[in-house]
């Protein structure tokens, strides 16, 4: 999700044409990046000698006066030696003290968001170091959760606190230090909330323990045992109903857990339900669902929706379609929530598979929209599919790349999700076999499962399993705002067609009908003649996301 119009994935579009404008404004403010872009979207030389490999962060949650206080104690491996360690934590959050195992707190410098810790120089190359991160402060609130980030401090509507995080693009660090980039993820996690009594948390992986402390307060622990992205980690706490079940998966049995609102139990019964279809359309398109070992869950709250992992966040209100609305137009998206699978798509696209560079969101995003056309293929069949990712082309923009500038914690034009779905679907065509592009999807999948990636470590993958180069394709459709056109004219029985709007050396093949007759031509943006029945009608296979120009006769 993310992105004022997309919804962290999510989208969108209610407002795409609205918002259009201040987007586009926006978008242009964008590019003059600062210094503290830079350190935060850049692997520095204070990030890079260190590599997480566990973060036990504990956290104290106080609504009464919307505040927070914890401790995140890093574990790291030593890559290299340097004088300094970068934490990100950002204002008006407070880094209090920094703490090695059995030693003195560490000298500090704060550079705006980023601070500077002097470690002591005897760290070894390949051992391993601990920090604690002492931190406290009233973390900002997000004001349109999930397109903004930060606590959402809500109440049910029965009165009951409904506290929860969302922070992607942001940054984890509006709520808890750590070394924020997408680039570095820790190998397991802890996530111990501790919340008033009468609301209880839900976090990501499983529940280890619960304790109560004697003060009015309760400790849950969570525990996530694989890699997880910074932003994935949330507080959902509220006064939740459990309802569970185990799905029979690609690799067995796999636990469902449900955290709705405690009175939204009945209905979370039946609308979670589309949680089994998701999971077995996706494990056939992707592969066995990536964390069985931490589970899936669903946590119903007061924002519309996020991929945090094995606990997606989920605020669609029980219905289906994206808040009660089909973005493709066409009535396919209403047959199925949104959330669910949007979100839950992530697991595969974004939270396994990580794009270490914000700029390249397009995996996480293109891919979510995508699967949302192969989730109505799966319940609705193959036209279907192709009816709903070719009905979301109205809400593409055009307005910038979808790949932004790296090192700058960046983000691409919200094109990433239509445009992007948009381009896969096309691929698909040009790879022309269902089972190839389905072992394509999958071996993206179990070649990069749990890992952080390059988008362009993608599109050389897709290229060389396809057999095809395809770095033109992605060059168009990723790099410019250009959509491809098919430019052409008839003279008699000749038919005359070139590329125009496209990059230097695109040659992508289109499928097109000729007098009902399906016929592949391989455009250049150099004129070509081929020979049609005369009186013959064009027309161009509309699975192919290109435009067509007949120039005359
Ligand atoms: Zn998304």
């Amino acid at each position: 999700m993310k992105k004022l119009l997309v919804l962290g994935c999510t989208l969108l579009s209610t407002f795409a044409g609205a918002m259009a404008t201040p987007r586009g404004a926006a978008a242009q403010e964008r590019h003059a990046y600062t210094h503290a872009d830079t350190l935060r979207g850049t692997i520095g030389p204070a990030r890079a000698w260190w590599d997480a490999s566990f973060y036990d962060l504990h956290v104290r949650v106080n609504p009464k006066d919307s505040s927070i206080s914890g401790v995140n104690r890093i574990t790291y491996r030593v890559l290299s030696t340097a004088p300094e360690m970068q934490l990100d934590l950002q204002q008006p959050m407070v880094l209090d003290s920094v703490v090695p195992e059995g030693r003195q707190r560490l000298a500090m410098r704060r550079d705006g968001n980023a601070y500077f810790l002097t470690v002591p120089g005897d760290q070894g190359r390949g051992g391993t170091g601990t920090v604690a991160a002492y931190f406290h402060g009233k973390p900002r609130a997000a004001q349109r959760a999930p397109w903004d980030g930060g606590y959402v401090w809500a109440r049910d509507s029965l009165g009951n606190r409904w506290v929860a995080t969302a922070n992607q693009g942001l940054g984890a660090s509006v709520w808890w230090p750590t070394k924020d980039t997408q680039a570095d993820e820790p190998d397991s996690q802890r996530v111990a909330i501790t919340v008033p009594d009468s609301i209880m948390d839900v976090s990501n992986g499983r529940l280890r323990s619960v304790t109560s402390n004697g003060d009015g307060t309760t400790t849950w622990e969570w525990f996530v045992t694989e890699p997880i992205n910074n932003y994935d980690v949330a507080v959902n706490a509220a006064r939740y109903a459990h309802l569970g079940g185990v799905y029979d998966g690609e690799q067995g049995p796999l636990t469902m857990d449900f955290y709705p609102l405690a009175y939204h139990a009945d209905t979370a019964r039946v609308q979670f339900e589309q949680a089994r279809p998701m999971l077995a359309c996706f494990e056939h398109w992707f592969g066995p669902y990536p964390w069985y070992r931490d589970g899936y869950k669903l946590v119903e709250t007061p924002h519309l929706g996020m991929e945090h992992q094995s606990a997606v966040a989920y605020g669609n209100h029980y219905l289906n379609g994206y808040l009660g609305r089909d973005l493709s137009g066409t009535g396919i998206g209403l047959k199925w929530d949104f959330i669910i699978v949007h979100e839950s798509a992530h697991e595969w696209f974004g939270n396994s598979l990580t794009s270490k560079d914000l700029a390249d969101m397009w995996v996480h995003e293109s891919f979510a929209n995508y699967a949302e056309s192969l989730y109505s293929e799966c319940q609705q069949g193959k036209e279907a599919g192709a009816s709903y990712v070719i009905g979301t082309r109205k809400n593409v923009q055009n307005d910038q790349p979808i790949v932004a500038p790296f090192g700058v914690n960046a983000e691409g034009s919200g094109d990433m999700y239509y445009k992007g779905g948009n381009m896969l679907h096309t691929i698909r065509q040009l790879v022309n076999d269902d089972e190839k592009w389905r072992s394509i999807l999958r071996g993206l999948q179990s070649t990069y499962r749990h890992q952080v990636v390059t988008g362009q470590q993608v599109r050389d993958y897709i290229s060389q399993q396809s057999g095809m180069d395809l770095s033109k394709v992605f060059q168009q459709y990723l790099n410019t705002t250009k959509i491809p056109t098919l430019e052409y004219r008839v003279n008699g029985t000749q038919l005359s067609y070139r590329w125009t709007d496209v990059v230097p050396g695109f040659a992508m093949p289109v499928r097109v009908s000729v007098g009902g007759d399906s016929r592949l031509l391989r455009p250049t943006e150099v004129w070509q003649e081929t020979t049609i029945p005369a009186g013959a009608a064009l027309t161009v296979d509309r699975n192919f996301y290109v435009t067509v120009h007949h120039t005359g006769s």
